[in-house]
């Protein structure tokens, strides 16, 4: 008899057996959209996992169909059969992760950035001064130009995606206590996130700056780090155990009335701590008590009674629907209300605002190609939408989109949600 190749990693028998090919989730799958083949749609994977589950080998081709997925979670939404996708693959991840052999250099490549950039300030406020200095040097620029010109192919798409760092870092104020403005309602612990401190330093503060508005005590707890969202998606579960631990110690539940991420993806596997750590007999039951506090920024302030003290900020806006945010915590009417609260804010909904934008973490750098195919798309419907200003509710998002305004926009602004808030709280009179 063949043994699993999934076995003690691969997706589990109980979550393989909810799906019951009907294929109501085809079109709601970005590759397959793009490319039109089953083998890229969810319902094709889910077959290939379920060979692989009853003794098929993890070949090539099987890596390539996964590898291709965004785990962008859209088919969750569309499945009526309540097929839980992303921790489906996930677990194939995790299989091919356990079994796949990389040459050394790629191999050492991705240790390096997962065990020793992602979770280590030092290194990233490294990275972020030659991000920087990359930036600062005018090479950006030059190099931007070049692409423009076709001149280097795919590193070319790179070019386009290439962050700005944002010194000074948000690191400094890891630690600190930002007081409320006026009466104290809540208090509140602030997870920065590890890139984002150096890419979206800025973000963050906007972040503090509106909680602070709203009554909140805003506490960005030291000890905090990467949350392991990254890892969960390259199937490094037990890399990703350890960050969530090293979180946990930071926050003790109970002490805030909620525990506020601004980044989607990291609240999607923020919320999912309980289950990561199901069965850590140590950390289980703390795990499952800050999987509770957490909430996204959009999700708590459109709960809150929110101050109306806004100026106006005269644009039309879309939103884009970041996919951890609308599929994996099914939250999509909390950032509009928000964006209907903004005085002089034109609301302009784009069509297939809940299709992925192709960012999906490292996937438009791991996956350019098909990234830029998906991005094009996204981006004729935020042409189409007439807006100015594309708001959005996480960083990578945002990245992907300010890219997209440079292939294929006419100049619109990209914005966090709450940065738009916060403009309109600093535009009040
Ligand atoms: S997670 Fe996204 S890309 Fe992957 S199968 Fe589902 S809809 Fe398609
Ligand atoms: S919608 Fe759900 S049940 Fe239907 S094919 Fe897709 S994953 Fe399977």
């Amino acid at each position: 008899m063949a043994v699993s190749e999934h076995s003690a990693y691969g997706p589990q028998p109980v979550d393989l057996d909810r799906c019951i090919h009907c294929g109501l989730c085809l079109n709601a799958c970005p590759t397959y959209r793009e490319l039109g083949l089953e083998m890229d749609s969810p319902r094709g994977r889910i077959y290939q996992m379920v060979q692989v589950s009853n003794g098929a080998a993890i070949t090539p081709s099987y890596m390539e169909h996964i590898g291709l997925c965004l785990a962008c979670r859209g088919c969750e939404s569309a499945c009526p059969s309540g097929v839980r996708y992303g921790r489906m693959v996930e677990g194939a991840r995790a299989a091919i992760e356990a079994k796949v052999e990389r040459g050394w250099l790629a191999g050492r490549a991705r240790h390096f950035l997962f065990a020793h950039v992602l979770p280590s300030r030092a290194a990233l406020t490294a990275a972020g001064t030659l991000v920087y200095l990359y930036e600062a040097s005018g090479a950006k620029a030059l190099l931007r130009a070049a692409a423009r010109l076709k001149l280097f192919g795919r590193l070319g798409d790179l070019a386009q995606l290439a962050p700005s760092a944002e010194p000074p870092f948000f690191f400094r104020e890891i630690g600190r206590t930002f007081p409320a403005r006026g009466v104290r309602r809540y208090r509140v612990a602030f997870l920065a996130g590890c890139v984002a401190n150096v890419l979206f330093a800025r973000l963050n503060e906007a972040t503090v700056r509106v909680l602070q508005r709203n009554g909140c005590e805003v506490v960005v707890p030291e000890g905090q780090g990467c949350c392991g969202a990254l890892h969960v998606h390259a199937g490094l579960r037990e890399e990703a155990r350890k960050l969530a631990r090293r979180n946990i110690d930071a926050v003790t539940a109970g002490e805030f009335h909620v525990i506020l991420t601004n980044a989607a993806g990291c609240g999607s596997t923020l919320k999912e701590y309980g289950e990561l750590l199901a069965e850590d007999p140590v950390y289980a039951k703390k795990a499952a008590e800050f999987a509770a506090c957490m909430m996204d920024i959009t999700e708590f302030l459109a709960a809150i009674e929110l101050s109306r003290d806004m100026g106006p900020v005269d644009a039309a806006v879309t939103y884009q629907d970041s996919c951890h945010l609308a599929h994996g915590q099914r939250i999509r009417t909390a950032p509009r209300q928000l964006l209907a609260m903004v005085p002089g804010l034109t609301f302009r909904e784009m069509p297939a605002s809940d299709i992925c934008c192709g960012s999906a973490g490292v996937y438009n750098i791991e996956r350019s190609e098909m990234a830029m195919r998906i991005l094009a798309h996204k981006m004729e419907s935020v042409n189409s939408s007439g807006a100015r200003i594309v708001a959005t509710a996480n960083p990578g998002c945002i990245l992907q989109l300010q890219a997209g305004v440079r292939l294929h926009g006419s100049g619109q602004r990209v914005m966090h949600v709450v940065e738009i808030l916060d403009l309109a709280y600093r535009n009040f009179r």
